[in-house]
């Protein structure tokens, strides 16, 4: 039997993520994955999470309850101060919001400022996962290209002109990650990000600085977020994660923004989740307060850089490189190659053959059907994890790609 359901305008218009399909091919036994943007679970604090949980013993009767929307207060209490010495200001309570991931922040930032049909701007190539949330809500795209620094934020202007020509309205958002993105690791210079933030506040358009990655910076001289820049000028909103820093099983991640909009988040959260289940919160929180994030922060950091370093080391060994480029990300998780006049849709089936998983670049760009001024691109690039893959699978990984390359 079947059942005709009348699916919303914007349910019919949902495509699966290409990211989440492809997982499909890639589960095959011997597969070495490039793919996911994972963690490695060996490193994950496994024991000293269990032992934070035996808060439960003493604050179960407040952790097991329904919590408030804005967050438990013990982890608000651990936020506060540690985003407070991040942004360089002191953060009042309504500036702060938990959200079950920072996939949430997404979807309250989307639900508060998009109606169907208005456009948000993105750097090209972005996090897939933001663009799903926000065409869940209706957003178009317009995007802006990025290189070795990431946003060419001095090509915003042109952007946001053509978006008003061709819509009669000005974007509602400017979405950027600018520590390591995902997909292509780079960093957004310094003067580009007070470009971006002089730039929006001249526009009047809201700034979403995505940043689950900045933690993880294996070598050379931070930069600070521009919500530092910005010295709590009201349009930008930050957000953060425990996902990449921790384990992305907590679901536990966390905005700092103007009250207004934190509170108009708050309000739709409420017909959500109602709140970030209190538990999680409660351990993350007493994980930290126990001082363990800081301590497993410098091991992972450590970790990575290993992983990071094998990467390169192999690539290079491997690479043919008259025939592939690509830039030693300083922190983060993946490495971007570009492969000048290959098809990487076609190189992932192959390599898939061969049992090697990567994923290809076109993934990181909105559909030609969404777009303002079409962008396309990726088609040329592949996305490696390196985070992953153990060394020996990296120095294997990458010998099979060379095979395929070959
Ligand atoms: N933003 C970016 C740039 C990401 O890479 C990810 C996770 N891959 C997220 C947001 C979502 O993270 P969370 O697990 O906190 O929802």
């Amino acid at each position: 039997m079947t059942f005709d359901f009348p699916l919303s305008a914007i349910a019919r218009r949902m495509r699966p993520s290409p990211i989440r399909e492809l997982f499909k091919l890639i589960q095959r036994p011997g597969m070495i994955s490039f793919a996911g943007g994972l963690p490695d679970p060996a490193i994950f604090p496994v024991d000293e999470f269990a032992d934070s949980a035996g808060v439960l013993a003493t604050e179960g009767r407040a952790a097991l309850q329904y919590g408030a929307s804005e967050g438990y207060g013990p982890l608000l209490d651990v936020l506060r101060p540690w985003m407070g010495e991040h942004l360089g200001r002191e953060i009042p309570s309504d500036q702060l919001l938990v959200t079950t991931g920072s996939q949430q922040a997404a979807d309250l930032l989307g639900r508060a400022l998009v109606d169907p049909g208005d456009v948000v701007v993105v750097e090209a190539p972005t996090y897939p996962g933001t663009l799903h949330a926000l065409r869940n809500v209706g957003a178009r795209f317009a995007c802006v290209p990025c290189d070795g620094d990431g946003m060419q934020v001095e090509r915003l202007p042109e952007v946001v002109a053509r978006v008003q020509a061709e819509t009669g309205a000005r974007p509602k958002l400017v979405y950027t990650i600018p520590d390591f993105a995902n997909p292509t690791g780079a960093c957004l210079s310094e003067p580009r990000r007070r470009r971006l933030l002089e730039l929006t506040a001249e526009l009047g358009i809201p700034l979403f600085e995505d940043d689950p990655y900045g933690c993880l910076r294996y070598r050379g001289e931070a930069i600070p977020p521009i919500a530092r820049l910005a010295d709590g000028a009201p349009h930008v909103l930050y957000a953060s994660s425990f996902s990449k820093v921790l384990a992305p099983g907590v679901r536990v991640a966390w905005c700092v923004g103007a009250p207004a909009l934190i509170r108009a988040m708050v309000l739709l959260r409420q017909g959500e989740d109602l709140c970030t289940p209190t538990a999680t919160q409660a351990v993350v929180a007493e994980y930290c307060r126990r001082g363990h994030l800081d301590s497993h922060l410098a091991r992972i950091v450590d970790h990575y850089r290993a992983k990071r370093d094998a990467m390169q080391r192999e690539l290079l060994a491997t690479m043919p490189v008259d025939r592939v480029r690509w830039h030693e990300p300083e922190g983060g998780f993946f490495f971007w190659l570009t492969l000048p006049g290959r098809d990487s849709d076609e190189l992932f089936r192959d390599a898939v053959e061969r049992g090697i998983a990567f994923l290809p670049g076109g993934a990181f760009y909105p559909g030609a059907d969404e777009q303002v001024g079409e962008v396309r691109g990726g088609g040329e690039n592949a996305r490696l994890c390196f985070t992953f893959a153990d060394p020996d699978q990296i120095a294997e990984g990458c010998r099979r790609l060379a095979g395929v390359l070959a």
